[in-house]
């Protein structure tokens, strides 16, 4: 591949369509190639572009903290994106037992690999004691933190239930359920963690308790903790949550604001509700996380 192209980047000057129909006969992976490539590191629409160009005039600082190195993500597909988009990229994956991450070893060689690109490197962490068994030199590697609280055992001590698996976790109790629930929330928040992921979730069996649930009282404990903890909420691109009530009182509260895709392939994810979100709602600078080591 890299030798089929050489004559065409050596001679700009002979014709363009003639070259591509010489090289086809005489590469057959030439063409090809070049659909994987584009394939392999997608473009920005010119919606997109439009839209980073209107936030950037406006100095809104852009980042994903939220791009997961899975299903066929790299880092250097995220580095790639960056530069297309304008919009900084942080790579992380998941941490703790049962995870890709699963130890300080297989940590630290997640980190050395993303870092061979000029990325911010995170963790999402999902053991509630990940601080503890966090090692102090991954530690100092990583730029952040991000927790969503979408996995929850129903006793301090119970076997963690994933939350959106509708046949992984366990509601005898609705009421006591959501009153667990508002707790985890809560200790999620309060870990020393930079970002809280897809804020206000409620797995699809409780959703029709959501406006009951999340009323003003609970927004408002579960923002002030944030404020007080410097954390930023996320407005997650594939996720309905948080509402826009939620970002309106995180706003009155001067709470940050962050965004991210939560992907789980290596498909481009143009960030359209955060994006909509800040532009519609005329975010100002100072309203969005800025990472501070
Ligand atoms: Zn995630």
């Amino acid at each position: 591949m890299a030798v089929c192209c050489r004559p065409y980047a050596a001679a700009p000057y002979v014709d363009t369509q003639m070259m591509r129909y010489f090289l086809s006969l005489f590469c057959p992976l030439f063409l090809s190639g070049i659909a994987a490539a584009a394939e392999e590191f997608p473009q920005p629409s010119p919606q997109m572009l439009g839209q980073v160009a209107r936030l950037k005039a406006k100095n809104i600082p852009l980042v994903d903290y939220h791009i997961h190195l899975r299903g066929g993500m790299t880092a250097e597909k995220a580095f790639d994106w960056e530069k297309r988009t304008g919009i900084r990229s942080g790579v992380l994956e998941n941490t703790g037992k049962g995870w890709p991450l699963s130890d300080n070893e297989k940590l630290a060689t997640f980190i050395k690999d993303a870092k061979r690109f000029p990325l911010l490197v995170g963790i999402q962490v999902n053991d509630r004691d990940w601080y503890k068994t966090l090692s102090p030199e991954n530690a100092k590697q990583i730029d952040y933190v991000l927790a969503d609280t979408m996995i929850m055992a129903l006793t301090p001590n119970g076997k963690p239930q994933k939350l959106w698996l509708e046949n992984e976790y366990e509601i005898a109790d609705p009421p006591a359920w959501l009153d667990r629930y508002f707790e985890h929330c809560l200790t999620v928040v309060n870990e020393p963690i930079q970002i809280l992921a897809n804020p206000t979730y409620l797995p699809p069996r409780m959703e029709k308790y959501s406006d009951e649930f999340w009323n003003t009282e609970r927004m408002t404990k579960l923002i002030d903790a944030a404020v007080k903890n410097n954390v930023a909420l996320e407005i997650q691109s594939p996720s309905k949550f948080p509402s826009n009530r939620f970002i309106e009182i995180a706003r009155k509260k001067g709470a940050v604001l962050s965004v991210g895709r939560n992907n789980f392939d290596d498909r481009k994810d143009e960030l359209k509700r955060p994006l909509d979100l800040l532009e519609s709602l005329n975010i100002k600078p100072e309203e969005m996380f800025i990472l501070k080591k």
